[in-house]
């Protein structure tokens, strides 16, 4: 027998270059909004090849951000999909506006554009695309049936690193929302960015992110000691730190080697366990660099146990898993002010029940994967 093994589903992997970040950030005297997190917005906007990032304190304040900057607001309608982490339809409430949610695919958990033609109308001001897992949505067929007055926000929480027929997560929409949780690819703990190649825009997140304050125009004399800038605009307290910024330039570093790492791991998953009937793979589509944040596959109708029941008996084997993610219309904030029928999503109602992320990340040795492996293949 093997002995006793615990694999957690995510662990953020740190070495001490973090610990030396946080060290000389701490030393500087200066450890709120400053050098760093500038530097860390230089080097994430370079990376996903974008003009102008702005760091947040979540991905879900930088998804509340991104909506305020782009007007949207009460009586506007925004189309999400209805299987995603809650935070992506709740940055929709707090902007005053009604997510419109649209079922998704059943191989990739992406939003299914072919249903996107009916959740538009009118009101329809922006639709979130969330890359669920660090797969990107289908933007092709995005862009062929959202018009064009539609805004397009990218989720892209899930997707550092991520690409697209060669195009970054992030570079795809008007504008991009991404996480540094620490089950995301990278972490600074909490935080969030923000990636538009629109400077208008990239100028009102700044000010919002920090109490509505205004800027000096840029080549502008910045204001005189005796004053504090003006606040012209409702905005918020949503800023990143320095020391969490010092810790995201570090992690930003490895982000392409963590991805690599993963994607061998997710390949050697897909044909370790190829040969499971009940067990579906997530879908690897052609020209999609997945960045992998998580390996989610779905339990059939004719496995031997339940999806819940096969959690339970993993995690006796030490084995952490997950559901995938949640069905936002069937949680009972959304059910109860929307009258969500649980038939509604029936894509999304289905990987609620069935999907279950396995351990996948990069604290992860090959003894692990192939624990994992084993325990499944004895079911
Ligand atoms: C994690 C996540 C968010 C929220 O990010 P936080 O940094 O935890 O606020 C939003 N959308 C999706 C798809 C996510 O996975």
């Amino acid at each position: 027998m093997s002995a006793p093994r615990s694999i957690p589903i995510s662990r953020p992997s740190f070495s001490d270059e973090e610990w030396q970040a946080v060290r000389e950030t701490l030393e500087s005297g200066w450890i709120i909004q400053g050098p760093r997190v500038k530097a860390f917005e230089e080097a994430f906007a370079r990376r996903h090849r974008v003009q102008h990032a702005v760091a947040a304190s979540s991905g879900t304040t930088a998804l509340h951000l991104a909506l305020q900057a782009l007007d949207v607001g009460p009586g506007d309608e925004v189309i999400v999909p209805a299987f995603t982490w809650v935070a992506t339809a709740n940055a929709v409430l707090y902007a005053g506006a009604t997510p419109v949610f649209v079922d998704v695919c059943e191989g990739t958990y992406n939003i299914d554009c072919a249903q996107i033609p009916a959740a538009l109308n009118s009101r329809t001001r922006a639709v979130i695309p969330v890359h669920l897992f660090g797969l990107c949505a289908d933007m092709r067929s995005l862009g062929s049936v959202v018009p064009a007055e539609v805004r397009v926000i990218e989720d892209a929480a899930c997707a550092a690193g991520a690409a697209c027929h060669g195009t970054p997560a992030g570079a795809q929409g008007h504008v991009a929302c991404f996480s540094f949780h620490p089950r995301k690819s990278i972490t600074t703990g909490e935080g969030g960015m923000i990636l538009t190649a629109d400077p208008a825009v990239a100028r009102r997140i700044r000010q919002l992110r920090n109490h509505g304050l205004r800027e000096a125009e840029p080549g502008a004399l910045p204001p005189p000691r005796t004053q504090l800038a003006e606040v012209d605009v409702l905005g918020f307290n949503y800023r990143l730190t320095d020391v969490q910024a010092a810790i995201g330039l570090v992690q930003l570093a490895k982000l392409d080697q963590f991805i690599v790492e993963r994607a061998e791991w997710a390949c050697w998953y897909a044909r370790e366990l190829a040969d499971i009937p009940w067990l579906r793979m997530p879908d690897r589509p052609d020209h999609y660099d997945h960045a992998w944040q998580s390996f989610v596959v779905v339990v059939a109708e004719d496995a031997p146990l339940l999806r819940d029941d096969l959690m339970a008996r993993l995690q006796e084997k030490g084995i952490a898993t997950r559901p995938g993610t949640h069905a936002i219309p069937e949680l009972a904030y959304y059910r109860a002010r929307f009258g969500f029928r649980r038939d509604q999503f029936p894509v999304a109602s289905r990987l609620l029940a069935r999907s279950m992320a396995i351990p996948l990340h990069n604290r992860m040795t090959p003894d692990d994967y192939r624990y994992v492996v084993e325990a499944l293949h004895a079911f």
